[in-house]
Order: C-alpha cells, then sequence, then structure tokens
C-alpha cells in the first residue's frame, strides 16, 4: 500500500506558494479527484516513482507520448548523442529534413509539414493557415474536444447560443469567442445546421477524430466520413488534431485507422518521444500559404529544437518499423478492458467503457457515452474514490474522468492483472 505521501504533501505545499495552483498544467493538481498531487522522481519502463519512492503502474505515460516506456534506451540514447552537439541552433539541421520526410510517410493527409513546440501551437497555427487559405474567420470545434489552450479553442456552447460561442475562460475576448462554433460530437446534423447557417463563411472544422479529452470517445459509423463531405461541399478546411491519436492508434493516426484524410492535421505528444515538440501539416496547395512561402505568419525560435528532434525522430523511427507494437499494446488494453469488466460485471456495477487501441476510458454510469453531454453524466464522484483506492494500491490513472488511458508497451499482462485485482479491492473498499 502507498499511503505515505509525506515528501509529495511537502513539496505540494512549497510549489502552491510559487506556482499557480502549486502545478505547471491544471490536471495535475487532482482538483477533479481530491487527495494532494504526487511530485514524480523518476519513471522506468512501465513504472513511475514519486518523492517517497512509492512506485506506481503508469497508466498516463505523460498524456501519451512515452508508448515505448519510460527511459527507453531508444529514445535515451538519441537524446544524449544530441546533446553533445549542442542544445540549440536557430538555424536548419539534417534532422529536421528527416522528420518531416518521415511525417510525410506515415501521415496520409501530410505532404507538408511545419515542426512546433507544443500541440496548442499547432492548432493555433493550423487554423490561422486555414483562416489565410480561405479569407474566411469562423472555425467549427466540437463540444468536450480539446485543442490546447489557444483563446479560440476556448469555447463552451451556452445553451440557447446554439451558433454563438461563449468564451469558458475569463480573457478571452468576444470578438474572438464569436467566431468559434461549436457542436455536438457525433452529431453530423448540428453540422450541417451550422453550416448552413453561417455559408461561405466557415475556414475550418476542427476535430479529435478519436476524442480523448473527454474521456475515450468513439465515432459513430459513417460520422467522420459524413464530416468530410459536408467540409469538401462547402470548401471547409477539416484539421483533425491527432495530437493525442497520432503515432498512438495507428502508424498514421486516426485518419488511417478510419480512412478518411483531413486536409490537415495537428501532431505533438508522441511526436516528441517526451520532448516539447508538435507539428502541423497538410495537402501543399494549403501548407504553401506559411512563410516563408506565403503570407501567413508563423514562426518559432526553438521549434526543430535538435534534442527535441533527436528524440521524435528516434520514437518515429521505432514506430514506423516496428508495426507490431499497435498489436501488442492493442492486446494489452483488451485484457485490461476485459479483466475490469469481468469485476464490474460481478459486482453488478453499471459502467461503460470504451476502447481503441491503446486508449480507453471507465465510465461509472448506465449510458453509453457518445458525446461530452454523455460524459458528464457519469459518477464522477465515484470515479475520484475509485482513482485513489487504485493509487494507494500503486495504480496512477489519469486524474480525471475526462482522460483517456494511455498505455505503453512496458506493459506486462502481470501488471494488467494487478491492476485488475487492485480494481476488484478498491470497489469492494469504496462501494
Ligand atoms: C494535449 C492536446 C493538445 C495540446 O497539446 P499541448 O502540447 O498540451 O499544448 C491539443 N490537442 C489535443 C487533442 C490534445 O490531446
Amino acid at each position: 500500500m502507498n499511503t505515505n505521501i509525506e515528501k509529495s504533501k511537502a513539496l505540494f505545499s512549497a510549489a502552491k506558494e510559487v506556482i499557480p495552483g502549486g502545478v505547471n498544467s491544471p490536471v495535475r493538481a487532482f482538483k477533479a479527484v481530491g487527495g494532494d498531487p504526487l511530485f514524480i522522481k523518476s519513471a522506468k519502463g512501465a513504472y513511475i516513482y514519486d518523492a517517497d519512492d512509492n512506485r506506481y503502474i503508469e497508466l498516463i505515460n505523460s498524456w501519451g507520448p512515452m508508448i515505448i516506456g519510460h527511459a527507453n534506451p531508444i529514445i535515451s540514447d538519441a537524446v544524449k548523442q544530441a546533446v553533445e552537439g549542442s542544445l540549440s541552433f536557430g538555424a536548419p539541421t539534417e534532422a529536421e529534413v528527416h522528420i518531416a520526410r518521415k511525417i510525410v510517410s506515415m501521415v496520409p493527409s501530410i505532404e507538408k509539414v511545419r515542426m512546433v513546440n507544443s500541440g496548442t501551437e499547432a492548432t493555433m497555427s493550423a487554423i490561422r493557415v486555414a483562416r489565410g487559405y480561405t479569407g474566411r474567420d469562423k472555425i467549427i470545434k466540437f463540444e468536450g474536444c480539446y485543442h490546447g489552450h489557444g483563446d479560440s479553442f476556448l469555447i463552451a456552447a451556452g445553451s440557447g447560443m446554439a451558433t454563438m460561442g461563449v468564451p469558458n475562460s475569463p480573457g478571452v475576448t468576444a470578438g474572438t469567442a464569436k467566431d468559434t462554433l461549436t457542436a455536438a460530437y457525433n452529431d453530423l446534423e448540428a453540422v450541417e445546421k451550422l453550416v448552413a447557417q453561417n455559408k461561405g463563411e466557415i475556414a475550418a472544422l476542427i476535430i479529435e477524430p478519436v476524442p480523448g479529452n473527454m474521456g475515450c470517445i468513439l465515432p459513430k459509423e459513417g460520422y467522420l466520413e459524413g464530416l468530410r463531405e459536408i467540409c469538401t461541399k462547402e470548401g471547409i478546411v477539416l484539421i483533425f488534431d491527432e495530437v493525442m491519436t497520432g503515432f498512438r492508434l495507428a502508424p498514421g493516426g486516426a485518419q488511417e485507422l478510419y480512412g478518411v484524410t483531413p486536409d490537415m492535421t495537428t501532431l505533438g505528444k508522441i511526436i516528441g518521444g517526451g520532448m516539447p515538440v508538435g507539428a502541423y501539416g497538410g495537402k501543399k496547395e494549403i501548407m504553401d500559404h506559411v512563410s516563408p512561402d506565403g503570407p501567413v505568419y508563423q514562426a518559432g525560435t526553438l521549434s526543430g529544437n535538435p534534442i527535441a528532434m533527436a528524440s521524435g525522430r528516434a520514437m518515429l523511427d521505432y514506430l514506423s518499423t516496428h508495426p507490431e507494437v499497435y498489436e501488442t499494446i492493442g492486446a494489452t488494453c483488451e485484457r485490461l478492458d476485459l479483466g475490469i469488466r469481468a469485476v464490474l460485471d460481478k459486482m453488478g456495477l453499471k459502467y461503460y467503457s470504451t476502447r481503441l487501441g491503446s486508449m480507453y476510458s471507465l465510465f461509472f454510469g448506465e449510458h453509453e457515452v457518445v458525446d461530452f453531454e454523455t460524459a458528464k453524466q457519469c459518477d464522477t464522484a465515484l470515479f475520484g474514490k475509485y482513482f485513489q483506492a487504485m493509487l494507494k494500491r500503486g495504480v496512477y490513472f489519469p486524474p480525471s474522468q475526462f482522460e483517456s488511458l494511455f498505455l505503453s508497451t512496458a506493459l506486462t499482462d502481470q501488471d494488467v492483472d494487478h491492476i485488475v485485482t487492485a480494481t476488484e479491492e478498491s470497489l469492494k473498499e469504496i462501494l
């Protein structure tokens, strides 16, 4: 039992004095599940160690990037070697050519690609390019889909304001919000309606093809194809935000898996192998609008950073030459899902679980979860208790009902069996 977290508690107190909420990204603060966040000292393979030397089985993997396990020498060695040649130049390098060619070869929609430093930068830049390309201002996004913290994306639809975006963060101006239209995920008609009401004004439709930021949610049959059709017909740039799903669901992401090719794609997380990297790319015709070829400005002092490129390059080289990775983690994820379901069925607990490849969500509730509304109806209080009980048993779930699990190849069947046993013990304790 991991019950001594004194050092984490002390660090959290100290952090709160000098860092807002004690963390550099909100979900890390455990607000959604209660309790104090763990401060992490190190990680190796499928295990992560906190400041008090407790060991946990990792189910977050830095929100995706550590798909081949922590401190994997394939990545670490490439980084160590790159460090010797200086940390940054602010000038082009061979590694950037290599990684760009690799991305183009892996991701169906990408003919040209620009590297940035985060997923947020990738999505912000992609919609700027889509706006520059189409000469239109508005974008459509989906409730519960997360695209980083750019102003245009921090918008929720207020009830009764179906066509007018309302910011859900102070600091986002009404001017910005009015250009973001929102629709429910998995509802094609809602998109058709928005498009009809804003004819000729919509530059881009941006979507997580398989959302992972309201828990893992699966697209209904024909949904992504339907969006593709609408965008083609209306001259709207279809952007798949594959920051999470890219290189995770398949070497070419969700677009490869579903056979639906967007006009642009945004990438992040796995693409840097753990270093801060993002990218956006798409059709040549669109990407040729980016500076210095075209008029749409976008730049970065540390973009294409040699250490980040070495890390990302090692990751993509590995994934593109080891297709069995996807089968292996898919099988691990299935074992986890079936194991947990057997426990919950035996206990007669109502739940809904979603799984695709190595993404997995367990929702406590009776209903099918198909969008943000149905995700919000789940028992988040029970999830919080489950999270805490699992943590004590050495299993580190994402600290929110609305986050997907991201498995790594380092997770063994024994680890999975431990998670299943811990689930049974945890639920017996809290119910
Ligand atoms: C994580 C995420 C982002 C933001 O990426 P950052 O690197 O955190 O800025 C954008 N879109 C999706 C789908 C994400 O999961």
